[in-house]
């Protein structure tokens, strides 16, 4: 039997480094601590060395393709496929940030969504059948975020495509560079971020109908990162629960979901789930 294989990205810090940890103790099989910068990733897997874990590293970053592809062709090369992807990283800016918001559009939806794609894209041929996908959102992934109910209604279509999906999201960037978003989308890239990774997740999921492979979202509650600024009630390893969850644990039939933090099924389309 192959050995099996799990990977999170970005995981050398935060919610992600969390995950890893968690999939050390408990995956039967190899996990992958991956980062953009080699150094903090070996420092993180240091870290995890002295609790007596052993993670496997390699350098990895979700905006550069070249850097996915080396990754791809390499556990290919070495085990054959792939088991678990968790699509952990991703940026925020401050609410205090000074940049634009044209400027925090663009990057955030680069990072967020379009570069979180290119890793599926490249990465998805190689998931095995059994194969369980994790796509991090957030609670600012609610559907309910969105202030226009003809955007609601048409991420929300059984029948859009992620073609279709990227090109609204590249009419939101357009529209941040012209200051006509706000009424359509919101004020916030990072919701719209994580609310397009929250449809993309169920597009994917309808895409693999013919294959064994579960793909689902996630918010892993607010947790005490860099990320918050350390405002978080949640550790990082509270963080990690509902994602090892999924990425462990879920029913098979959990297909296509937008999971909360205290792993319950939520409606994404819904009203907002209370606290
Ligand atoms: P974090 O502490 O800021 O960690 C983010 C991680 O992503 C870091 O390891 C960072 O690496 C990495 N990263 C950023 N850009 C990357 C790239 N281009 N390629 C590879 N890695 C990259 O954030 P966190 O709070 O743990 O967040 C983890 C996930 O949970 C994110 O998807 C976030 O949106 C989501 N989330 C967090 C909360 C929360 O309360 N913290 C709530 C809802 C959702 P560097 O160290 O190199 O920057």
């Amino acid at each position: 039997m192959s050995t099996k294989v799990a990977v999170v990205t970005g995981s050398n810090k935060g919610i992600g480094f969390a995950i890893v940890r968690g999939l050390c103790k408990r995956f039967a099989g190899v996990v992958y601590l991956t980062s953009r910068d080699v150094t903090r990733g070996r420092n993180a897997v240091e870290q995890l060395e002295k609790e007596g874990l052993k993670p496997n590293y390699h350098q990895l970053d979700i905006t550069d393709e070249k850097s996915i592809e080396t990754f791809r062709d390499y556990l290919k090369q070495k085990y054959g496929g792939l088991d678990v992807l968790v699509n952990n990283a991703a940026i925020a800016f401050k609410h205090d940030a000074p940049d634009p918001a044209s400027v925090q559009a663009e990057q955030t939806l680069f990072v967020n969504y379009f570069s979180l794609l290119s890793a599926c894209n490249i990465l998805f041929p190689i998931l095995r059948d059994g194969a369980r996908v994790v796509n991090i959102s957030s609670s600012c992934g609610h559907l309910s975020h969105i202030p226009s109910e003809k955007l609601r209604q048409r991420l929300q279509e059984p029948t859009l495509t992620i073609e279709e999906l990227s090109q609204l999201l590249k009419q939101y960037v357009e529209a941040a560079k012209n200051g006509t978003q706000a009424a359509e989308w919101g004020n916030s890239s990072y919701v719209v971020s994580k609310v397009g990774v929250t449809a993309l997740t169920k597009i994917q999921q309808r895409m693999l109908a013919d294959r064994d492979i579960k793909v689902n979202s996630v918010h892993p509650g607010y947790v005490d990162t860099d990320m918050t600024s350390h405002k978080g009630p949640l550790t990082i390893d509270e963080g990690a629960v509902a994602p090892l969850f999924l990425a462990l644990d879920a029913a098979d039939s959990v297909k296509g979901e937008f999971v909360w933090y205290n792993k319950d099924i939520v409606s994404w389309n819904g009203p907002y789930p209370s606290k």
